[in-house]
């Protein structure tokens, strides 16, 4: 099958500033980067011709430590791309500061189950020939001030169009933002369709050109995750004509350049990540047509060995085709409840291994893992640690797996961690808490997988969508979540897990959801977990019957190539 091939438009370009491969090549920071990762993985999978633009961030995003108290330090994580990619001849020039930087890419093939491949491109400037300040540009994810974000974009989406065209790719491409980050690319489009005339304002069948190679996918709903970068550092940057061409786009708000509106005005397809952050997305953006297309994750990367055993034996299509995994509800229980129990053994074995610390197999064991940041509230389930502790001394026991990375700078996420770190300290034996250090990927795989119940707890509506919860119901492991995101559209209460709060439109609040936790833990779930095994069991069964068939990157990509990639009159939205 080859879903793009006969469509005149031709290859996609997938620009990303962070992309999440393999553990090994530390250039990403959560969700956005996994999310760009697992859709080349499907659409390698499923023939898709794409080709992935990032940068190389050599010194990768950070390694994390804590101490005893919880408090964060980072050291660089630095990598040897020469072990891992392959150096590209071509190099193309971007102009920086009146600067002519020099960028190379190397590459990274993704290879599809039946051999289909996706090059990904990392863009390079550490290059004798650049100055040793630009060779720093692309070293660091998400480091540096405001003007090395802005000359990081300049590289990855002006860069990236240059280098594309240097390796070669002359036919027609669909350029797939994947954020903001990369909108630049569309002042390199625009500036080819207008031959070079500088300072000149374009005309609207110029834009519209544009508009036609243009996708964009945006993927916050909170005003202040959008970059902006001010009007003197732009001038600073770009030099006075194509800042004048920039100002004819009209992308600038507050005597700022807004690169979610640049994006917006030059994408002739928009979609938000979840249906209900499409719904918030048209809220911020009245003046643009917003659809959604939910994510996903790549199934085969995600189903951790166990399941992947079992789904092997008894739905062998599933790999090629992740709608089978819908017939999981013809899996013998003791089966699910035997490779569930397999998962669960290896995650506590890495427990072990990293923290020293042995943790029972019987107690319902909770999990928590992602980026480590205020709005996602990891410390909601210790609003109450007596009324914790009492649970768990009357129901049964619990105890609970934490991992995340904050970002350097997120004071407020730092401080995350440290109450985790001061609630395990209180609760002691009663209820034990462990946190991991560096998770990534391949801690993802283990923890999503070995726990009995994943949570979930962002202050509504901040959730674009998540996507950790949809890795733990491919192995069987249901969501315990706040209605926010995906799990709006994923949960079935008692079939798929349980919500926390309810899906009201107002703006959650902290002392009524953690109630409400607090109720469904005592009432519904320990009580579930253990008094009724077999209905514990199939909630694991229909969790990956209904919610892994459905929540994968496979049926994501189906979706991009049907809504946003082929150039049908729909898609090409007014
Ligand atoms: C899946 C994943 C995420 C995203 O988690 P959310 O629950 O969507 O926030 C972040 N980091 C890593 C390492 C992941 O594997």
């Amino acid at each position: 099958m080859n879903l793009t091939a006969g469509n005149p438009l031709g290859t996609v370009a997938y620009f990303s500033m962070e992309v999440g491969l393999e553990p090994a090549i530390p250039t990403y920071s959560g969700g956005l980067g996994i999310l760009a990762g697992d859709t080349m993985r499907s659409a390698a999978d499923l023939g898709v011709s794409m080709v992935g633009v990032t940068l190389l961030h050599r010194k990768g995003y950070f390694r994390q430590h804590l101490n005893s108290r919880g408090h964060q330090s980072e050291t660089q994580d630095s990598w040897n791309p020469e072990d891992i990619l392959e150096p590209m001849e071509p190099k193309a020039t971007v102009a920086i500061e009146g600067r002519q930087v020099q960028v190379r890419a190397w590459r990274y093939e993704v290879r599809g189950l039946s051999g289909h491949r996706v090059p990904v491109y990392f863009l390079d400037t550490a290059l004798p020939e650049n100055t040793p300040w630009d060779r720093t540009l692309t070293d660091h994810l998400y480091g540096g001030d405001n003007h090395y974000r802005l000359c990081q974009e300049v590289i990855l989406g002006m860069g990236g169009v240059a280098i594309l065209s240097a390796l070669g790719f002359k036919e027609k491409l669909i350029y797939h933002m994947n954020e903001g980050h990369s909108a630049l690319l569309t002042l390199s489009l625009l500036e080819s369709q207008c031959q070079g005339a500088k300072g000149s304002i374009p005309t609207e069948a110029e834009v519209e050109a544009v508009r036609r190679q243009c996708v964009f996918t945006t993927h916050t709903p909170v005003p202040a995750g959008h970059d902006q970068f001010s009007w003197e550092l732009v001038e600073q940057v770009f030099g006075r004509d194509r800042t004048a061409l920039l100002e004819a786009t009209q992308c600038c708000v507050d005597r700022s350049l807004n690169m979610t509106y640049l994006a917006l005005r030059f994408a002739r397809y928009i979609n938000g990540v979840a249906m209900r952050h499409g719904e918030i997305s048209v809220g911020m953006f009245p003046d643009y047509p917003i659809d959604a297309i939910t994510n996903g994750v790549h199934a085969v990367t995600w189903t951790s060995p166990p399941f992947a055993d079992l789904f092997d034996r008894r739905i062998p299509e599933w790999r090629q085709d992740n709608f089978y995994l819908r017939y999981a509800v013809g899996i013998p229980l003791h089966e699910i409840a035997a490779a569930h129990a397999l998962a669960k053994r290896a995650l506590l074995a890495e427990v072990e291994r990293q923290t020293g610390v042995r943790l029972p197999e019987h107690p319902l064991t909770i999990g928590f893992a992602r980026r480590a940041t205020t709005y996602k509230r990891p410390d909601l389930l210790f609003a109450d640690l007596e009324r914790l502790k009492a649970m768990a001394q009357r129901v049964g026991p619990l105890q609970v797996i934490y991992g995340g990375k904050a970002h350097p700078r997120d004071e407020g996420g730092k401080e995350m961690i440290r109450r985790v770190f001061q609630a395990a300290a209180a609760l002691g034996e009663s209820v034990k808490v462990v946190y991991l250090e560096e998770y990534d990927m391949a801690l993802g795989k283990i923890i999503c997988a070995g726990v009995d119940l994943w949570l979930n707890t962002p202050l509504r509506p901040q959730e674009a969508s998540g996507t950790s919860g949809m890795k733990a119901a491919l192995n069987g492991v249901p969501s315990f979540s706040i209605l926010d995101g995906w799990w709006i559209e994923g949960h079935v209460e008692h079939v798929t897990g349980w919500s926390i709060g309810d899906d009201s439109a107002s703006p959650g609040d902290y002392s009524h959801d953690s109630d409400s936790l607090y109720d469904k833990l005592e009432r519904v779930i320990l009580p579930l977990y253990y008094g009724k095994q077999e209905a514990c069991t199939k909630l694991r069964r229909s969790t990956i019957a209904l919610n892994g068939s459905f929540f994968n990157t496979q049926r994501m990509v189906y979706q991009y190539v049907t809504n946003a990639y082929s150039l049908s009159e729909r898609n090409y939205l007014k």
